[in-house]
């Protein structure tokens, strides 16, 4: 994806206006096998602890930044402690203002959603938003919603990305069983990504001609808000690219 050329710091992608991506931890529990990340070199970019120092020193030098990413890997393997800790250094930083945190880590763990991480995000001085991973209805199971609905009740925005993938989601019944339970938990569809290329996951391939009729007939069958924006990631655009 051309990641690796936008790194400007050991653990910092900084490849959209306003956003930067920081790589918490290269740690993640779950393994997918389509992960494009798989292949990334964390032990080298990761911004461990060491490197927390200068990832932050490129958050403070670059006022154009307002939103953090925390990312991964997947942050909320982070313990709570370690958390607090790198929620008060960023907010340090007089010009970020919003905080978003992309963690798949939830669907096999729902008790990571704990009372503290939800304190935590409540009084932070950020608009915090969590994207969740879940890419199938059957992934959302009843302690999930109740993690996630500790989070609703405050003011973090809750929103889901999904890998669209052959046999698992590819289909129009799925996706909006998909789009409708997210709802009922609190949580808006946002991105639907074509896979990205990566070795060993050809078999999950959903081709680009089926993935626009796909979305298409969601967006004849569900209101527009449960419509998620289908995307892919070029290397060198500045934003995710629409497929259409
Ligand atoms: C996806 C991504 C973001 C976030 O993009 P949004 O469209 O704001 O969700 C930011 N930085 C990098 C490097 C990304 O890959
Ligand atoms: S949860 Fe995300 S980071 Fe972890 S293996 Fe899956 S795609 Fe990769």
């Amino acid at each position: 994806m051309g990641d690796l050329a936008t790194e400007v710091v050991p653990g910092v992608l900084h490849k959209y206006h306003g956003r930067a991506l920081f790589i918490a931890t290269g740690a993640c529990g779950i393994n997918c096998r389509y992960c494009f990340r798989r292949h990334y070199p964390f032990s080298d970019s990761s911004a461990n602890h060491s490197q927390w120092e200068q990832a932050l020193e490129y958050l403070q030098r670059n006022r154009e930044i307002n939103e953090v990413i925390l990312s991964g890997g997947d942050p909320l393997t982070l313990s709570d402690q370690r958390l607090t800790k790198l929620l008060d250094l960023l907010e340090k930083i007089p010009h970020l203002q919003r905080l978003r945190i992309h963690s798949r880590l939830p669907v096999i763990l729902p008790q990571r959603l704990t009372p503290e991480l939800v304190t935590q995000l409540d009084d932070s001085r950020f608009h915090s938003t969590l994207v969740l991973h879940i890419n199938h209805a059957a992934e959302i199971s009843n302690p999930l919603i109740r993690g996630l609905a500790l989070v609703r009740t405050n003011r973090t925005t809750l929103l889901n990305q999904s890998v669209l993938l052959r046999g698992v989601n590819d289909s129009t019944g799925e996706l909006i069983k998909l789009s409708e339970k997210l709802f009922e938990a609190g949580v808006l569809p946002y991105y639907l990504h074509l896979l990205d290329r990566v070795e060993g996951a050809a078999h999950f391939e959903v081709d680009e001609t089926h993935a626009i009729e796909l979305h298409k007939a969601l967006r004849l069958r569900l209101p527009g808000y449960l419509v998620p924006r289908l995307v892919r990631e070029t290397a060198g655009e500045k934003s995710k690219s629409p497929v259409r």
